[in-house]
């Protein structure tokens, strides 16, 4: 048939992780921790169960857990939201983005994204009627090109899609950054979706510049984040969207009729943990640096070169002083069949990627004996 979606194949996330089943390696491409959530959520979730929540939840999600995400949001970035109309419940972080992008765009509209960027942008749009316009970070470090960014915005754009902490590189949009978008977009209509899935994993004392602490951007954002990262079950998909009334209600109308609502018992074993456990989120950046740290160390003894990533659970690496003759897909390949640690190409979450890039991704949210014995064998590569 004449595919909607003609240059969409199988993600590399799926590719890399078969692959690193298939073969026996160790698997530090998909991003997921290979240690479980806390048990005291765990075990919520069967309390819930049993004690018969188990019907659909309401369609903006869970009361209780809708208050806990507003309380967080006013510990975290000092502002107050309304749980009612401004705090939706999601089914992951991917399904709210794929609405949020449907409540907004229309044939024809084009919408900036920064190269490399998360797979599932493009299909959203597309399906949209959209056509995504890439603007490349600027290398090394990934910051915004704000020249390039300026010279993509043009009459048809409508969205502006912002990942920070960035997968996969780490890098984080601070808020003199924000401000200077704002400066850029100030008086035209384009919105905002501002991926934060990775909200509370930024390293080194740095505070996340989430969107949600921008009073001029939070006006026309969908600020999104995920369940999943943040307590250790991305098996889970349950996020959220936080975006101001009217587009709320827009977003709302959308994912009534995409999925109508998230899991009920996972919500409410969600909202209990949070209550019991609010410094939980403050607690994860020491945790991730110190996996972060540990794997860099060791990596320290291997012919990778790399800067520590500054958020997210991945840590990127340049292997040209090993074979800079394979491209980052080949190098992939190799590393996961020869070497037994399975890892993700830079290259394809780009449109046109750069031609020199030699880089792959490792997802650091492991356990202290997984990443020893990656490293063991990255250092012999
Ligand atoms: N955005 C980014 C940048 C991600 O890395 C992920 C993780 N897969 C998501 C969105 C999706 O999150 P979820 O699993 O909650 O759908
Ligand atoms: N976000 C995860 C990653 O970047 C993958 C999620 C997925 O498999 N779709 O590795």
């Amino acid at each position: 048939i004449a595919s909607k979606l003609p240059n969409v194949g199988t993600t590399i996330f799926t590719t890399m992780s078969q692959l690193a089943a298939q073969t026996g390696a160790i698997n530090l491409s998909q991003g997921f921790p290979d240690f479980d959530g806390p048990q005291a959520l765990r075990e919520a979730v069967g309390r819930h169960v049993m004690a018969g929540h188990n019907q659909y939840a309401p369609m903006t999600g869970l009361p209780a857990l809708r208050e806990q995400v507003a309380a967080k949001i006013a510990r975290s970035y000092g502002r107050q939201v309304d749980m009612d109309a401004e705090v939706t419940i999601a089914p992951g972080a991917t399904e709210a983005i794929f609405c949020a992008v449907q409540a907004l765009v229309r044939p024809g509209d084009e919408v900036i994204v920064l190269d490399p960027c998360y797979d599932s942008y493009e299909p959203s749009v597309e399906l949209a009627g959209g056509r995504c316009v890439h603007v490349p970070l600027a290398l090394p470090d990934f910051s915004i090109d704000w020249q390039r960014l300026a010279d993509a915005i043009g009459p048809r754009t409508r969205l502006i899609i912002l990942n920070s902490p960035h997968n996969p590189s780490g890098a984080l949009i601070s808020h003199a950054e924000l401000d200077q978008l704002a400066a850029l977009i100030r008086d035209r209509e384009i919105f905002l979706i501002s991926d934060e899935v990775y909200e509370h994993l930024v390293f080194d004392g740095v505070r996340h510049a989430s969107v949600l602490a921008h009073e001029e951007l939070y006006e026309r954002a969908f600020v999104v984040s995920s369940f999943g990262k943040t307590y250790h079950v991305t098996g889970w998909k349950t996020g959220y969207v936080v975006a101001p009334p009217a587009l709320s209600a827009e977003l709302r109308k959308v994912h009534q009729f995409v999925t109508f609502c998230g899991v009920t018992p996972l919500q409410w074993a969600l909202a209990d943990y949070m209550i019991a456990h609010p410094a939980h989120v403050d607690e994860l950046p020491a945790f991730y640096q110190a996996k972060r740290d540990l794997f860099c160390d060791l990596l320290g003894g291997s012919r990778f070169a790399f800067r520590r990533t500054p958020g997210t659970y991945f840590q990127l690496a340049d292997y040209s002083a090993i074979r800079d003759d394979l491209n980052d897909v080949e190098m992939s390949l190799w590393l996961t069949r020869e070497h037994g640690v399975a890892t993700i190409p830079v290259s394809v979450f780009y449109r046109e990627p750069p031609k020199d890039l030699r880089l792959v991704r490792f997802c650091f949210a492991k356990r202290e004996e997984t990443l020893r014995q990656a490293a063991e064998k990255l250092c012999r590569v």
